[in-house]
């Protein structure tokens, strides 16, 4: 019986939350003595051995004390329970949809840089990118309320991956606390119209939007200003710990 080669993570980062003040009282947050999700990850160009830190408020009678602030870069490389970054999952979507490509093509045209079996990707195409790409508002809008009145609102977490390096791209809105996926799909273009259409769900909530964190997208930045006006709109910077 042949033995499976062991993984070799190429490097290992500790995610910190980018989020450094408590969005209820202002006061520094803490980091928590455990880690979240602490696990190695295949990208399409890397092996990562990653986990995150949450933190807290320090005051027990802050509602924020019941926020574990995660961090968004940590959570946007590979959905939870998996251990294929969202590059891999998004590069077989896209094959499979634009291509056509059968999962045995699919395989051999990953298998230089994935370790992966042909049902795996299998796999990842119907139980992790089709769920992904349904994912609806609608569907979660009870989990989101009970967090959002747990914690006092939500922290909306927005990225995108574009499998062909331009357009599309895929976006994504997450709650970061839970990480839920909101919504995702693909943008055909990437300017403030489609950022605004897309992020248009997020208008009538009966619950604060306490953060909405992002990267510095130039069509993004201004559709947040246009469809969540109120909303203390941060930039993610990556902000973990190698070692
Ligand atoms: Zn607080």
């Amino acid at each position: 019986m042949r033995t499976p080669k062991q993984l070799y993570a190429h490097e290992r980062m500790i995610y910190h939350p980018e989020i450094l003040t408590c969005p209820h009282c202002g006061d520094l947050l803490v980091p928590c003595n455990y880690l979240a999700w602490d696990k190695t990850v295949q990208m399409l160009d890397r092996v990562v051995s990653v986990a995150r830190r949450p933190s807290r408020c320090p005051h027990a009678t802050c509602v924020g004390s019941r926020l574990r602030l995660l961090s968004a870069e940590g959570q946007r490389l590979a959905p939870a329970g998996s251990t294929y970054g969202y590059d891999v999952v998004v590069h077989i979507g896209w094959g499979r949809q634009e291509s056509h490509a059968t999962y045995r093509e699919m395989h051999a045209e990953l298998a230089s840089r994935v370790r992966i079996s042909v049902s795996h990707v299998g796999y990842l195409s119907q139980q992790v990118y089709e769920p992904l790409l349904a994912c609806h508002e609608r569907q979660h809008r009870d989990r989101l309320a009970q967090i959002a009145k747990q914690q006092g609102g939500v922290i909306v977490a927005l990225d995108g991956l574009a499998p062909q390096g331009g357009e599309p791209q895929i976006g994504f809105i997450r709650e970061l606390s839970s990480g839920v996926t909101w919504r995702s799909g693909w943008l055909c273009q990437q300017d403030p119209p489609t950022f605004e259409a897309f992020l248009e769900p997020l208008t009538p909530l009966d619950w604060p939007i306490l953060v909405v964190l992002s990267d510095k997208h130039t069509g993004l930045v201004p559709a947040v200003a246009t469809v969540l006006p109120h909303s203390r709109h941060q930039f993610c910077q990556a902000h973990y710990l190698r070692n």
